[in-house]
């Protein structure tokens, strides 16, 4: 495969941003190798700066349902960018996003529009807080919510990848009230709301961990945390950043039919473009300034551009079928990959909820952190090397989720599985 046009780029980008890149997820540190350079999206495929084509697997890390450049969201984009691109005033799209995101998610009644995942979570960990009047807060080991200093700890995603311990630049002082649980133990969270009596003001998950790859919550887990939150007067936050439209159209919460006291929202609900929000039920989101007294603002939230991209991406979901057809595709995807692995006598274990599926390189299930973190991370890399010379582009990193979209068609799916069978022969 030709990258020199990649190469020259990458030299060029390490000279003015950190490592040649905007997002370490970015980086292919965890492989090896340089990132390539993208020219453009086509449906379920990228293209790079020197003409290679790759069905994605990647899709901007997740937002990207409908596919690369749908027609539909750039020609929707294209006539709001038209009327101009940001007021600094209300606008009907706010209220337009915020009702149809209500509409596939009841436990959500009041909205707010940022502008990335991480602010989302940071401004629902403010709002649980000011809600309950508590200070600690209970997160994950493997889970990633953004980049917020109370949360970089024991952190997912690249976080994870790079082996980085907890960040420096982080005071003491920013996670000194952070407990970190291990997922799908419920004893853990028993004892700490034991240990801290009337001091812990929520728990926050990824309801399906994605950001250690997809580990799905155990049988009754969610149910478990949410009445051990609320026997202790305490918040359950679900962070469905990546969750929401992935795993079902209503997210974790309708997929497993519990109801969080605040949901965190980003990647698909932008369609493309930047954009986080966090809701829930009416009396926690009255805190919420200019109503309440929890302050938080945002010059550019609730962009009509993002807002349009949202808009035109959650309808085109409503279409019937359309995402149970993308459920069946992801599983395609996931049982070829598996028979693949199977064939090369490759040890993996897949799992998979909705359109997020991740190939484990271990033979033992994965349910935490500890198990997903036993993968043998360089036959993945060897994998992942192996795909992209075969056209495929997936997560450059063990500990991420693999995302299908609307626009991977039989075609992509032949191309993926064939790229499978070559590449497991070379782990
Ligand atoms: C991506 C992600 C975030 C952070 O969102 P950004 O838009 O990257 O800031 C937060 N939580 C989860 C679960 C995510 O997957």
């Amino acid at each position: 495969m030709n990258i020199s046009k990649s190469v020259e780029l990458f030299a060029e980008a390490q000279q003015v941003l950190p490592g040649g890149v905007d997002s370490p997820a970015r980086a292919f540190r965890p492989v090896g190798g340089q990132p390539l350079f993208m020219d453009r999206g086509e449906g379920a495929y990228l293209v790079d700066e020197d003409g290679n084509r790759f069905v994605d697997y990647v899709l901007s890390f997740g937002p990207l349902v409908l596919g690369h450049a749908h027609p539909k969201v750039l020609a929707d984009l294209a006539a709001t960018a038209a009327k101009g691109t940001s007021f600094g005033a209300p606008s009907k799209l706010e209220t337009q996003l915020g009702k149809l995101v209500m509409s596939f998610m009841p436990s959500i009644e009041m909205i707010r529009f940022v502008n990335s995942g991480t602010e989302a979570t940071m401004s629902a960990l403010r709002l649980a807080r000011a809600y309950t009047g508590r200070n600690k807060i209970i997160k994950f080991k493997g889970n990633y919510h953004g980049h917020a200093d109370m949360l970089l700890v024991q952190a997912g995603s690249a976080v994870a990848s790079l082996g980085l311990p907890d960040s420096p630049g982080v005071p003491p002082a920013a996670v000194a009230d952070t407990l970190v649980a291990q997922f799908n133990d419920l004893d853990g969270i028993a004892e700490m709301f034991a240990a801290f009596p009337d001091e812990i003001a929520c728990v926050i998950l990824e309801p399906v961990a994605g950001n250690m790859g997809v580990v799905p919550p155990n049988p009754g887990y969610l149910a478990g945390l949410k009445e051990l939150c609320h026997k202790h007067g305490a918040l359950l936050v679900f962070d469905e950043v990546m969750t929401g439209w992935r795993v079902h159209l209503g997210g974790a919460q309708t997929l497993y039919d519990i109801q969080p006291d605040i949901t965190a929202l980003g990647k698909v609900i932008g369609g493309g473009l930047p954009v986080g929000a966090y809701g829930g039920r009416k009396e926690i989101m009255q805190q919420v300034a200019p109503i309440g007294p929890m302050y938080q603002a945002g010059t550019l939230s609730g962009n009509p551009l993002a807002m349009q991209a949202g808009i035109t991406t959650l309808t085109e979901l409503q279409k019937p079928g359309l995402f149970d057809q993308m459920v069946e595709t992801t599983t395609k995807i996931a049982e070829g990959v598996a028979e693949a692995a199977a064939l090369a006598g490759v040890p993996i274990t897949q799992n998979q909820v909705g359109t997020m599926f991740c190939s484990f390189f271990t033979n033992q299930p994965v349910t935490d952190w500890p198990s997903a973190a036993n993968s043998d991370t360089d036959a993945f890399a060897r994998f992942f090397m192996a795909m992209l010379e075969n056209g495929v582009y997936m997560a450059p990193a063990q500990f991420e989720a693999g995302f299908v979209s609307a626009a991977h068609d039989s075609e992509a799916v032949d191309k993926t599985i064939a790229a499978a069978r070559v590449a497991f022969k070379a782990v």
